[in-house]
């Protein structure tokens, strides 16, 4: 079994934000939790650096296109790491073997007829980098998106004969209802191929910073095709991925070190994310464009929605913007995976705010899975020294666990990480519960009380470990520390089910997350 998982590359202009952030720790979470199956995981994040808006930046500051790239792809390549993010390749646009591939790519498409050369006139937005259709042009000839003036543009161009995938296209639709998900934006996709497909232009004339067209020297590749086909071209040159992101033994071992042509392994793409804004170059273009060259389609694209940031009451810690470096340096990188995922519906669109995260880091991290975890080994080292006794679990818990791992595995296959947050958490709190009803501080005192002592923390340790391998996805740092201090390091999903692993020596664990103060 093979899972690809890709973000969008990252427009060089813009610096890293929180919506950035946001995508790519999506992907980690589906990465890890494929890799956690035993499958082989290629998690693909990258930066996009062709383009108009990068070579005015780049005069504006008096530098040459490639070195603002080379400055701002470094900012988005450092994010990876401090989100915990396990991507197996940051790709490059200006890489060189991008670019030969995308020009080999391109003249396939042309070889098929699929490219003729004509005169594009239109309404254009620099910063969009795209021409306006009638219908999406604001008042006073404004970008609907950047609400600046278009300019009348005219130019000789090569163009993709888009209008011919019409047909295709909606079969492709009609065929796999789970190409785009959420149904809105499926829907949305749908009425945009119905309402009839005009063909676009594939490149720019005289613009020079981006892939040159191998057949007309005066032309680069426009940047979204240039931009779209590093999903497809990553897998031609990037080395073979390590799966060293596993936690404990599993991990891959053996991995050739030389670089392997990944294409066979890994395409078509299992998941493509995205936000919104980019849903018609992805569901539309991007599609016909791979039928245009006779390459597979990708399996799935998921739509996440936006994260906003309304002017809500304020956290004394982290003011009022959530600025994900902020949170990060203050309450670490888990925190807020487990927030955004938890927080807004992953798909929808949903508020943000400081307040809210520092109430659910205290409700729920603190409070519900930072206390179990301190508690469960606190009592096995007060009351047992650190050694359980081996045995079963507490037959009511097993049925409240039944089924877990499958219920978590069927979300993240159709995208669904807050679902599948919320299955994990219920145990949490489930376990909670049985510390208050069970109340082993009782037992400890009872004359009768040892076997069932025995039986109660034994099903306290086991429940942290299943919820704590569930949860490594999501908070991988935490996750590690929980199973470290239960001496069950492997993270590997077939052991997740509550029984199915046993904890025998169990450390004292420090605060997972301590309070703000
Ligand atoms: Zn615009």
């Amino acid at each position: 079994m093979a899972f690809y998982v890709t973000t969008p590359i990252y427009y060089v202009n813009a610096a890293p934000h929180l919506g950035h952030a946001y995508t790519t720790i999506a992907a980690d979470v589906m990465a890890r939790h494929h890799r956690q199956r035993g499958e082989a995981v290629f998690f693909l994040t990258g930066t996009d650096e062709h383009g108009e808006p990068v070579a005015d930046a780049a005069r504006a500051a008096g530098v040459s296109p490639q070195q603002l790239a080379d400055e701002n792809a470094q900012r988005f390549k450092a994010l990876a790491p401090q989100i915990e993010a396990s991507n197996d390749f940051f790709i490059r646009t200006t890489d060189a073997p991008h670019m030969a591939k995308v020009q080999e790519v391109l003249s396939r498409v042309r070889d098929n007829g699929f490219v003729y050369e004509g005169t594009f006139e239109g309404w254009y937005c620099p910063r969009c980098a795209d021409f306006k259709a009638e219908n999406e042009i604001d008042e006073g000839n404004r970008c609907p998106i950047h609400h600046i003036e278009l300019t009348r543009e005219s130019e000789q161009n090569y163009f993709f004969k888009l209008s011919a995938f019409q047909e295709q296209l909606l079969e492709l639709y009609e065929r796999r209802d789970d190409f785009v998900s959420p149904r809105s934006r499926y829907n949305e996709a749908l009425s945009f191929i119905r309402s009839g497909l005009r063909d676009v232009p594939l490149t720019r004339h005289r613009l020079t910073w981006g892939v040159p067209v191998p057949w007309d020297s005066e032309h680069v590749f426009y940047v979204w095709f240039d931009a779209l086909l590093n999903y497809y071209t990553a897998l031609s040159y990037a080395p073979q991925p390590s799966g060293a992101a596993l936690a404990g033994a599993r991990a891959g071992a053996g991995a050739p070190a030389q670089a392997l042509d990944l294409t066979q392994e890994f395409w078509p793409a299992n998941y493509h994310l995205i936000a919104k804004d980019i849903l018609r170059f992805h569901a539309v273009y991007w599609p016909a464009l791979l039928m245009a060259a006779e390459i597979e389609l990708p399996h799935h694209l998921f739509v996440h929605g936006y994260l906003l940031m309304q002017g809500e009451k304020m956290s004394k810690s982290l003011g009022n913007v959530l600025d994900p470096f902020a949170v990060i340096e203050r309450f670490g990188a888990d925190a807020l995976r487990f927030y955004l995922l938890r927080e807004v519906p992953f798909g929808q669109d949903g508020s943000v705010s400081t307040a809210s995260f520092e109430q659910r880091y205290e409700s729920e991290l603190a409070n519900e899975l930072g206390n179990l975890a301190s508690r469960t080994t606190a009592m096995v080292v007060r009351y047992r020294g650190g050694s359980l006794p081996a045995g079963d679990v507490d037959g009511e818990l097993a049925r409240d666990f039944a089924g877990l791992v499958q219920r978590v595995c069927a979300h993240v296959d159709a995208a669904e990480l807050t679902a599948a947050l919320d299955e994990i958490w219920q145990r949490v709190r489930r376990l909670n519960r049985y510390v208050e009803q069970q109340a082993p501080w009782r037992l400890a005192q009872a004359e009768d009380g040892a076997a069932r002592l025995d039986l109660v923390l034994r099903t306290l340790a086991e429940g942290l470990r299943s919820v704590a391998v569930l949860l490594w996805p999501y908070m991988p740092a935490s996750a590690e520390r929980v199973l470290d201090a239960l001496g069950a390091p492997d993270s590997a999903l077939d052991g997740a089910e509550l029984g199915a692993g046993s904890v025998e020596q169990v450390r004292q664990l420090e605060p997972l997350f301590p309070k703000a103060g």
